[in-house]
């Protein structure tokens, strides 16, 4: 390069930082100074690593780290996920060290920055190395449930870009996201993400019927939107003289690749009922049930499709109530969902929700990194990688283990524990230890008292209370879901009738 090369590429290079950094400004208000200042100095320490890399788009690299880091601020993350996000391939791909970075950085954004470069290492080279890769994103992730955030982030960031890789790559990366990546953001309820990932991935994996099932379901989403048009109007008018005020009264899109996975088990988009719906935010439980009782009086409704996944939440910890009504003018079935701001956040951010900032008591400097030592569905999946299989089992089994459903709830200190679903505080209490288990009185589930035989959900904080004279009953057998608090309390039955 000449000179004025350089010179003119660094001027880019500034302007372009410039602008990252006023796009990126909006997103972190949600920091009190010290953390806004402390993001300032990883986008500088950032920038000045890259430097003028690019990217296969001939993009500058630095475009790219900043992009994730939104996605993961507008989910309202901690300082110490954004700060290393930004950071996230300053270690991999400069000559910069962990080791300099740790001069400026918590050894908590050093941690988490640690955990991305290791999974980064190996990069889909083969069926062996792409089967071990996968293998150390589960230990990574044992280690700490942010670190797959960060990965979830990056990931949808390249598969943005994927334009500008050769076709066979291109298939890869997007066949991995489809199989391991969405499928664990649908794990952790992460839906935002789950759904991003799954959409752009989607026409590299299914090129031949992409364009086309694109362009019949917008034409039948299109159609619908004007039929929802007439409907929202209607509907707000309802809530109106009914005396709510509703937060939020929008109309919502479903996704391309969520239809497609509809679609195999149904016939036609006609079928399907929640093409578009309309989502209804309230400010709490009761305004919930009485929005639905306004509507079933002003719309026609088809009343067994009605779910209320408020007193009965879907597996993953989902909640709203779900209505299904009929709209006689254009012959449409179309959707109502309502539910409070938590519930939608939850729904959308899923166990993330659980690490969102929260004011000072996490950032930077909380020594406080979040354990996720005791997630089994994870540990199991570190040891099917140490056995002795083909990357073709290997996948097949760590796919299969992938949808079996678990939730995660935490501890009072944040520890992740992973239960099957349908577990009880009662299992909770035994999977930390059976001395607790045995001796539990009483449970709070998110401060609430709740009944030790209640149905745990994905994000809950549960909170064992213990009595040292307390002892097992046979009662408590109709409480547990768990195969281990089962066998524990009927050794502790055994061994009571012979004392
Ligand atoms: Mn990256």
């Amino acid at each position: 390069m000449t000179n004025t090369q350089t010179t003119d590429t660094q001027a880019a290079l500034s302007q372009v930082s410039t602008q990252l950094w006023q796009e990126l400004l909006p997103h972190i208000q949600y920091f009190d100074k010290a953390n806004r200042d402390l993001v300032e100095l990883a986008f500088t320490q950032m920038v000045m690593a890259h430097n003028t890399d690019q990217r296969k788009s001939g993009e500058f690299y630095i475009i790219h780290p900043v992009a994730a880091t939104i996605t993961l601020a507008e989910m309202k993350m901690d300082a110490s996920t954004i700060v290393a996000t930004l950071l996230h391939d300053v270690p991999e791909d400069t000559t910069v060290t962990l080791k300099d970075l740790a001069k400026d950085f918590s050894p908590e954004v050093i941690f988490l920055i640690e955990g991305v470069t290791k999974l980064s290492k190996i990069r889909y080279e083969g069926e062996q190395l792409y089967a071990e890769n996968l293998r150390k994103m589960f230990v990574a992730i044992s280690k700490d449930l942010r670190v797959v955030f960060i990965k979830l982030a990056d990931r949808l960031h390249n598969l943005s870009t994927l334009t500008h890789l050769r076709p066979d790559k291109q298939y890869r990366i997007a066949l991995e996201s489809l199989e391991i990546y969405a499928p664990i953001a649908e794990r952790l309820g992460i839906s935002s993400l789950q759904n991003a990932i799954e959409d752009e991935a989607f026409q590299y994996v299914h090129r031949d019927i992409y364009n086309q099932f694109v362009t019949n379901s917008n034409i039948e989403i299109d159609r619908r939107n004007k039929i929802l048009d007439r409907v929202l109007i209607k509907t707000k008018l309802v809530l109106t003289n009914h005396g709510l005020a509703p937060q939020k009264v929008y109309g919502r899109a479903k996704k391309y690749y969520s239809i497609f996975k509809k679609l195999d088990n149904k016939s036609d988009l006609t079928q399907i009922y929640d093409l578009v719906a309309i989502r209804i935010i309230v400010s709490n439980i009761d305004d919930c049930y009485y929005t639905l009782s306004c509507l079933q009086q002003e719309f026609e409704i088809i009343n067994h499709r009605t779910k209320d996944y408020i007193a009965r939440p879907k597996a993953n910890g989902y909640q709203s109530l779900h209505l299904t009504a009929y709209d006689t003018e254009s012959q449409t079935y179309f959707e109502f969902q309502i539910r409070t701001e938590d519930m939608h956040e939850f729904a959308e951010y899923g166990v993330a929700a659980h690490f969102a900032y929260k004011g000072q008591q996490r950032g930077q400097g909380s020594s406080q990194f979040v354990n996720t030592e005791n997630l089994k569905w994870i540990k199991e999946l570190v040891d099917i990688g140490q056995q002795e299989l083909s990357p073709e089992e290997y996948l097949a089994k760590v796919r299969l283990d992938l949808f079996n459903d678990r939730i995660f709830v935490f501890t009072p200190k944040n520890h992740t524990i992973d239960l099957p679903t349908g577990s009880t505080p009662l299992d909770f209490a035994f999977r930390i230890h059976e001395d607790i288990g045995s001796r539990t009185i009483m449970a709070k589930v998110n401060n609430h008292i709740a009944r030790l035989s209640d149905t745990l959900k994905n994000g809950d904080t549960v909170e064992i209370l213990t009595d040292k004279r307390q002892r097992p009953n046979a009662h408590w057998l109709e409480w547990v879901k768990t195969k281990s608090a089962r066998s524990h309390i009927k050794t502790y039955l055994k061994r009571g009738d012979r004392d």
